[in-house]
This record gives C-alpha cells, sequence and structure tokens, in this order.
C-alpha cells in the first residue's frame, strides 16, 4: 500500500504495531498445532490427520449488526460466537481464527475490553488467534474461524419425513435487543442472548453421528430453516405450537405478535437440524445429556417451502421471512 506523506507512515505503522504486539498478541492460549502465530506474514498450522479443515468467516458492522452503545466486551464475545455457530453447525471442532479489526481510532482501552470479551469464548472453546490486519476505519470486525471435521453436517442432505428440530429458545435475542432502545429494564440474560449468545458447538459434533442437515439460526428460522429446504430440495411443516419460547420472552410479546420475533428476528444462533424420525430418541439423550433443550417442531415434507400450521391446524403465512441485507422492505 502507498503510503505519504512518509511522516504519516512513520506514526501510523508505530500505532499500529504497538497495537498488535501489546494488545492483540496477548491471548493465553498456545496450541501445539500452531507452528508460526502472529508476528510473520502467514501462519503456519498442522491438521490432525484425517480430518476436513471446516472454514467459515462473517463480520459485523457497528449499527448494522450491534448497536452503536455495545459494550466493546459484548462486540468482541459475539464477533467470535457468530463464527464459532457457523463452525457448530458443520459440526466441526474449533481451532484457530483471524482478526481482521478496523476502528475509527487507536482506542488501547476500547480494544482491551474487546479482547476480553473475545478472549473470554476462545477460552471456553481452546481457540487460538493466529492472525489477522489492523486498519483505521468506520468500526467493523471479521472474523475467520477454522475447525476440524471428519462428517460435516451440511445443509443438503435433509430427507422427506426426518423430524425438525430447534435447540434452546426462539426469540430472545429479539427480546434482548429490545433492551437498547424501547425496553431498558429488560432482563439482564435476554440482553446477552442477543449481545453474547452461546455457540452450540458440544451439539454441533454430536449431531454429526444422527443428523441429516443442520444450519445455525442467525436470520431466523423461516429464512435458516428455508435455505435447508431449497438445499434439500424439499419443504417442511412446522407446528407453531411447538416452537419453544422463553418464560420472558412470552411475557413481552402479544399473542398476535407472538411468532414474528421468534420466527424473524434471528440472531438466536441456536441451531436447527433434521434426524430420521427412528433416531428420535438420539435426539431426546442428546438433550439430557447436554442439559439443554432441544425440541421437535415438525417434519420434512416433499412439497416446497415451509408451512406453518396453528394449534387447530390453520395454515399461518408470514409476509416477512427473516433479516436480508440490501433488502429495503
Ligand atoms: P503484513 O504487513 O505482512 O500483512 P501486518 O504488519 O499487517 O503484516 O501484521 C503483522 C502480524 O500481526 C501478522 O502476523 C498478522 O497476522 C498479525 N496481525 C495484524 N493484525 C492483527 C489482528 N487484528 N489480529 C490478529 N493478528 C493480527
Ligand atoms: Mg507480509
Amino acid at each position: 500500500m502507498l503510503h505519504s506523506p512518509q511522516i504519516v507512515f512513520t506514526v501510523k505503522k508505530v500505532t499500529e504495531f504497538n497495537l498488535i504486539y501489546n494488545h492483540i498478541n496477548t491471548q493465553s492460549i498456545d496450541r501445539p498445532d500452531v507452528l508460526t502465530g502472529i508476528g510473520d506474514d502467514c501462519a503456519i498450522l498442522n491438521i490432525p490427520e484425517g480430518y476436513s479443515l471446516a472454514v467459515s468467516m462473517d463480520t459485523l458492522v457497528c449499527g448494522v449488526h450491534f448497536p452503536e452503545n455495545a459494550s466493546a466486551y459484548s462486540i468482541g464475545y459475539k464477533a467470535l460466537a457468530v463464527n464459532l455457530s457457523d463452525l457448530a453447525s458443520a459440526g466441526a471442532i474449533p481451532a484457530w481464527i483471524t482478526l481482521s479489526l478496523t476502528m475509527p481510532d487507536a482506542d488501547k482501552f476500547w480494544l482491551n475490553d474487546f479482547l476480553e470479551g473475545l478472549f473470554a469464548l476462545a477460552k471456553k472453546h481452546d481457540v487460538q488467534l493466529i492472525g489477522g490486519d489492523t486498519t483505521t476505519g468506520p468500526l467493523s470486525i471479521s472474523i475467520q474461524a477454522h475447525g476440524f471435521v471428519k462428517k460435516a453436517l451440511l445443509r443438503s442432505n435433509a430427507k422427506v419425513d426426518d423430524l425438525i428440530f430447534v435447540s434452546g429458545y426462539l426469540g430472545d435475542a429479539a427480546l434482548g435487543f429490545k433492551a437498547y432502545n424501547e425496553i431498558p429494564t429488560i432482563l439482564d440474560g435476554c440482553k446477552a442472548r442477543f449481545d453474547q449468545p452461546e455457540p452450540r458447538v458440544g451439539l454441533g459434533l454430536k449431531l454429526t453421528r444422527i443428523a441429516s442437515s443442520c444450519i445455525d439460526i442467525s436470520d431466523g428460522l423461516i429464512s435458516d430453516l428455508g435455505h435447508i429446504c431449497e438445499q434439500s430440495k424439499c419443504g417442511a411443516e412446522v407446528n407453531l405450537s411447538k416452537i419453544p419460547l422463553s418464560e420472558e420472552y412470552l411475557s413481552y410479546f402479544t399473542k398476535n405478535d407472538l411468532y414474528k420475533q421468534a420466527l424473524t428476528f434471528g440472531d438466536d444462533y441456536e441451531l436447527c437440524f433434521t434426524v430420521a424420525a427412528d433416531l428420535e430418541s438420539e435426539v431426546l439423550k442428546l438433550s439430557k445429556s447436554l442439559s439443554l433443550p432441544i425440541t421437535c417442531i415438525g417434519k420434512i415434507t416433499d412439497s416446497e417451502g415451509i408451512q406453518f400450521f396453528d394449534e387447530n391446524n390453520k395454515t399461518i403465512l408470514f409476509k416477512q421471512k427473516g433479516y436480508e441485507h440490501f433488502n429495503e422492505s
């Protein structure tokens, strides 16, 4: 890259390297499969014998993916969580990340809080930061996550009559987001479901044995189950009364608006997956062993698209599908 005049080049570079070596390169994790990490032109890595490498990237932009007043800690945590969630939906074991960080100025206090959040989640999953890029500009964070997988879960392998399951509760992230504007008194637990979602890594890993397809719910169930249907060339029937909603969610949303947020807001980072009907008991066992609610919400059909039914077996149509960038409506 061309830098001019010369004096600006020198000052900027010192700040950039100071941030990289005194702040970013401070992670306690030191994996043996990282031969060279931060500090050289490339990271040099070992992939274990018999595994494929699963790679995923997600970007968080200020004002689009998180509000301007989100804490640096939660931005760091979430930037990693959304990427680990993609690895989880493939059934991969997380290993390494690279980080492209664009910040308006070299604010080391902000950076330290951001890294504290990021490294806290990284520690839980033994994930090492192995490189990246640091630039100046409007706040934006891209992370590329790398994991190992023997037999990856895909979106494309659901079969007719498979049962459809979701982990956890849907819509709590939508409720948590409201803490930023409409309902500041919202319970901390719900705010955290938006700010610090829990990537379902342990579940994804176990599902490689039993699930036929899997996706993480980042854009809302309608959109994400829709991807499974499109890519598996099938349809789905979903029973609305089976959609798992938390007590907090039920206490805030009215009957008329009950399912819209849970099905279209996204950001829950739960897993939606399909399993052959004769393996249903395996899912129940998994739910118990992970202490994680897992709910059967419907089944795969040979039609097109998703049909929702209410408790009276009446078909319900949703106009809004889910979050989509560049979509004006
Ligand atoms: P280069 O000019 O060769 O691309 P840089 O000067 O940008 O290298 O970066 C120096 C080292 O610091 C590299 O190993 C790079 O991967 C690492 N690095 C830079 N920014 C980050 C970041 N935000 N997170 C992690 N590592 C980073
Ligand atoms: Mg270089």
